[in-house]
């Protein structure tokens, strides 16, 4: 019997792409907005309700993204500002005060309601924060109403979590000096956080929190003695805002793939002291395990050029899975926003010789793909399907954050997602042909 591979982290790629030349586009953007967010959020906050406060248009976005039936009394609405409002002809505040009351009244159980904002209400400054504090006290506390903006003006679909996340910062309950905590901060199927909850457990770190938890009522506490974790790289601002509250950033790559994984559960390990042995005796089996599932994935993937267009702020650590896991050569990564401080461990990974952009010119993005034609394109729900008439074929960025890919157990589905279009495409040319 072969005994399991080694779990320690390979040495990154030298000097890989912290100190890389960055493309910094600016121009026309394709992208969706942060009320997107509410969709994967809503699920997971399982007492909490979100509130946008916006245009039909939004109504229709969060309605669709969702796929959820009026009749199933979602967790979710639209409170819809009228033509009145817009035209600042009408008090919105009482009508939003009005539409809160109506909806508590009637859904007793919501213990947390999110004020949404969006395009339109921060176009004519509808004052959200306020509105919240008003309410809030109205209720007498009984309901915490907290707002954050999901709006689409200069930012990427994304930010809405992390917007979400800092706006419950300031009311975590606080970690007292003499206690310590892991603290994963960024939205989990539950079925993941209960594998990494079993991870944590068997390594000997705890107690471990998450961030969002699954209640809204049960938020996690923080303070000096909290070590975060993130587990998503999109989360820059809510980090910065459990930082300003004493916790500290544990740097580690993200858990995409069994690399991943691994040197994210290391960066725990080591801060709670944990022995290599005993980190090699829990996480060898499963990440063996994930390696051989993984491989039947590579032989499709390997040597396959990828361009990733700016979209979900994954592009990098995926980029960085498909490079060294699956031995896929990416042409160009395209990300919204590089934030070097989430990304330090993932860039010193990446391969040096990596091109990366920064920010969106569509036009000049296009015109590079048609003129490089990788085999496989990850981008905007938007630019798949003429992108798929041009005969390149495409990978859907948003559905990477619908679906469970963290941690060991996920590392195959991850890779098999990015299969999916190219044995697609090789099946339909066979057709073609035959
Ligand atoms: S928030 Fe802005 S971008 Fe998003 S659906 Fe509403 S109007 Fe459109």
């Amino acid at each position: 019997m072969n005994s399991p591979a080694p779990t320690s982290i390979p040495k990154p790629a030298a000097g890989g792409c912290n100190d890389s030349v960055i493309v910094r586009e600016r121009g026309q953007r394709e992208v969706f907005c942060g009320l997107t967010g509410i969709v994967w959020l809503h699920r997971k906050l399982q007492d909490a309700f979100f509130l946008v406060v916006g245009s039909r248009t939004c109504a229709h976005l969060i309605q669709s993204a969702a796929g959820v039936m009026i009749f199933a009394e979602p967790r979710f609405a639209t409170a819809i500002l009228q033509e009145r409002d817009l035209a600042g002809m009408a008090d919105c505040n009482e009508e939003l005060d009005r539409v809160v009351n109506e909806l508590l009244a009637r859904r007793p159980e919501i213990s947390t309601l999110f004020l949404v904002g969006s395009c339109p209400s921060e176009v004519i400054k509808l004052d959200l924060a306020n509105a919240a504090q008003r309410l809030t006290l109205s209720h007498n506390g009984r309901v915490r109403i907290v707002n954050y903006s999901g709006s689409g003006i200069e930012t990427t679909f994304t930010q809405g979590e992390d917007n979400c996340l800092k706006a419950l910062v300031p009311e975590l309950p606080g970690l007292p000096e003499s206690q310590q905590s892991l603290l994963v901060v960024g939205t989990l199927a539950d079925v993941v956080e209960d594998q990494f909850v079993r991870l944590f457990d068997e390594l000997g770190i705890g107690p471990v929190h998450f961030l969002p938890p699954r209640r809204a009522t049960e938020l996690p506490p923080v303070g000096p003695g909290t070590r975060l974790l993130l587990a998503q790289p999109f989360l820059g601002e809510t980090a910065r805002a459990l930082i300003a509250r004493g916790a500290t950033l544990l740097e580690a790559p993200y858990p995409f793939g069994v690399e991943g994984t691994l040197g994210w559960l290391q960066a725990a390990a080591r801060s709670f002291d944990i022995g290599n042995e005993q980190f090699e005796a829990v996480t060898a089996i499963p990440a063996a395990r994930a390696r051989r599932a993984l491989a039947h994935h590579r032989d499709i993937l390997a040597g396959k050029r990828i361009s990733f267009l700016p979209d979900s702020q994954l592009e990098i650590p995926l980029a960085r899975f498909l490079q060294r896991e699956c031995g896929m050569q990416p042409v160009e990564v395209g990300t919204p926003y590089l934030d070097r401080q989430m990304l330090t461990s993932e860039l010193s990974l990446l391969d040096s010789g990596t091109r990366l952009s920064e920010g969106q010119h569509l036009e000049r993005q296009l015109d590079r793909l048609r003129s490089e034609r990788p085999d496989l394109t990850v981008c905007g729900l938007g630019l798949a399907n003429p992108l798929e008439a041009e005969g390149l074929a495409t990978k859907w960025s948003i559905e990477l954050v619908f679906t469970p890919i963290h941690g060991f157990e996920q590392a195959a589905d991850l890779a098999e997602l990015f299969c999916r279009p190219l044995v697609r495409r090789e099946r339909l040319r066979f057709q073609t042909c035959s």
